[in-house]
């Protein structure tokens, strides 16, 4: 495919204006129904993954050097010596904090959002079950390849945020009865839209494998200073139980 002139200048604004254009075009769900097509890519995949890492501290997710891109990646290394410490010593606490950086996966596919095609494409994030939903839809032959421009099939997506503290969104998928074309009245020039999908991939700040050493050694030495503190602060009148005492050693290096 030949560059497209548009995006270039677009990028090169947004860069100039020192935001990343991906804040523009990543697309979250509002509470309730909307209704969303999912665009064809010119590699035949329209459903991508990545392997990112939470629990970092502050850090937003990590993409996974090793996942992603084959390089080694110290929070994986990190993670799994953790988890065998847990296994060999039965501790479920650490089980626990290897479990929590471990890379997760998430999936990411370019959309327009029925009602807002002149906002152009967006790119919608979304988890394991919708991913496999898809997937289910895609291989049905009562529906196919839902990203046909002439024939494919919207998606009304229901976003539910429940109320309660520490519980998920629900996304709810249901495709449209009818198949319809991707480009009505509302958006002109079918083809210049599905050139102005980003690469999906470069929405993301890869990291080098030395970029994340120097990410988890900040998270760990903060980790060890909040550790320390909550042990003097415990001092009295707590018992530290041998998970703990494992924990510890194992965060200094002992
Ligand atoms: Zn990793």
């Amino acid at each position: 495919m030949a560059i497209n002139i548009e995006a270039m200048r677009a990028k090169l604004n947004a860069s100039k204006n020192g935001r990343k254009s991906s804040n523009d075009t990543k697309w979250r769900p509002s509470q309730g129904d909307q209704t969303i097509r999912i665009l064809p890519t010119a590699d035949g995949d329209p459903f991508k993954e990545f392997h990112f890492h939470y629990n970092v501290g502050k850090n937003p997710g990590i993409m996974c050097p090793k996942r992603n891109h084959g390089e080694d990646c110290p929070i994986c290394e990190f993670a799994s010596k953790l988890w065998k410490e847990g296994v060999e010593n039965d501790s479920a606490t650490l089980k626990n904090e290897a479990k929590k950086l471990f890379s997760r996966k998430r999936y990411y596919s370019p959309i327009v959002v029925r009602g807002k095609e002149t906002e152009g494409v967006k790119i919608w994030s979304y988890g394991k079950t919708a991913y496999e939903t898809l997937l289910g839809y895609v291989l049905d032959p009562d529906y196919g390849d839902i990203t046909d421009p002439e024939v494919g099939t919207d998606i009304v997506l229901n976003y539910d945020i429940p109320g309660t503290p520490g519980s998920f969104p629900k996304t709810t998928l249901k495709p449209r009865r009818r198949p319809s074309i991707l480009c009505d009245e509302a958006i002109g020039d079918c083809s210049e839209l599905l050139e102005s999908i980003p690469d999906i991939g470069g929405l993301f700040d890869r990291k080098t494998t030395d970029d994340v050493q120097a990410l988890l050694d900040d998270f760990l030495s903060s980790e060890k200073s909040s550790e320390s503190r909550s042990t003097e602060t415990q001092k009295y009148g707590s018992t530290d139980s041998g998970v703990d005492e494992e924990f510890n050693k194992f965060m200094n290096n002992e």
